[in-house]
């Protein structure tokens, strides 16, 4: 966790940007919930914790800052609600994220896949291609589980 604060202080140093406290200790929150998807109001619940004299105005403008300069990537789940998500070190691109739409949860895969679509898409659309955002929305293996169990047990119970 220290060396990726380090490495994230650098990016900041590199584009002229000190790692102030408040920063620090919003980046902590986003490195604690690295899988969390969390909204700008979730990140400043969570800062607020750790430095109560924060204010949700610095904790969204430390989250605009972290955008631009890469560190987090600012994701939409089709609920209206902006997320931020911390960009893997060393991924070239952004990575997958599959919905549930049973219970909301949000998957990630990291392996890119993408590689024969995006030769397709730079070749037919002469289009260089920077990065790419994909969402699948469906039903997971935990809410595919649960139904099984409910069926079985519903089969039990008719026998
Ligand atoms: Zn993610
Ligand atoms: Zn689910």
């Amino acid at each position: 966790m220290e060396s990726r604060i380090d490495r994230i202080k650098k990016q900041l140093h590199s584009a002229s940007y000190k790692l102030t406290p408040q920063r620090e200790a919003t980046v902590r929150v986003l490195l604690e919930h690295e899988e969390d998807h969390l909204s700008a109001e979730d990140v400043y619940l969570l800062v607020k914790e750790k430095a109560p004299e924060i204010g949700l105005a610095t904790v969204y403008r430390t989250l605009e800052l972290l955008t631009e300069l890469k560190v987090v990537d600012k994701i939409n789940f089709g609920d209206g609600v902006s997320r931020y998500d911390l960009r893997k070190e060393g991924a070239a691109h952004f990575h997958h994220h599959l919905v549930c739409i049973e219970c909301g949860s949000v998957d990630e895969i990291q392996e890119d896949l993408l590689g024969d679509v995006e030769k397709i898409v730079e070749r037919d659309w002469n289009f260089k291609i920077k990065d790419h955002r994909l969402t699948f929305h469906g039903i997971c293996w935990r809410c595919h589980k649960k139904a099984d169990e409910e069926d079985t047990s519903k089969n039990e119970e008719e026998k």
